[in-house]
């Protein structure tokens, strides 16, 4: 079995360069969380990372969805690697030819979705029936204290 990890061939959570220091943190923090249970940490890293997306790379990237099938940690691998811009390799079933496609497809003012871990990013996944994950439930949760509090602030009450 090889010791690196995918997250070792890959640099570990490399968020996009876009996003807050505050989102960036909630992002590694939600990685940290979930890729203990990760299926790929028993593989090949290099599997995950085809070389290409066509002969051989066909089969090597059915072989590696086929390890994403049965992970534990399949919906936030992918919603992590969505919400944080990854540009190569295989992850959360999707391949990087794929979320580049959808990446183009969800770009109708040019501006990148609010990553997770963030309230906008809570209620994208609300308004289109997404999994939601916990790093923005967490974000939710903040949120809603902080509202609560800003209104009894704002009647007075302690
Ligand atoms: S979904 Fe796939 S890439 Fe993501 S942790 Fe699981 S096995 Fe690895
Ligand atoms: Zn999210």
């Amino acid at each position: 079995m090889s010791t690196r990890t995918k997250a070792d061939r890959h640099g570990l959570a490399p968020s996009s360069a876009r996003s807050s220091s505050a989102a960036r943190r909630a992002s590694d923090a939600w990685y940290e969380q979930w890729s203990g249970q990760a299926a790929c940490r028993e593989e090949d890293p290099e599997l995950f990372f085809p070389a290409r997306h066509d002969g051989p790379g066909v089969a090597q990237i059915r072989e590696a969805k086929a390890i994403c099938r049965r992970c534990p940690v399949v919906e936030d691998c992918h919603a992590w690697a969505l919400s944080t811009d990854q540009e190569y390799g295989v992850w959360g079933g999707m391949s990087e030819r794929e979320r580049r496609g959808r990446r183009e497809r969800r770009k109708p003012n040019g501006r990148p979705p609010a990553p997770c871990g963030t309230e906008s990013a809570y209620q994208r996944h609300l308004r289109s029936s997404e999994q939601i994950d916990e790093a923005c439930r967490a974000a939710h949760r903040d949120h809603r204290t902080a509202a609560r509090a800003r209104a009894k602030a704002a009647q007075g009450r302690p």
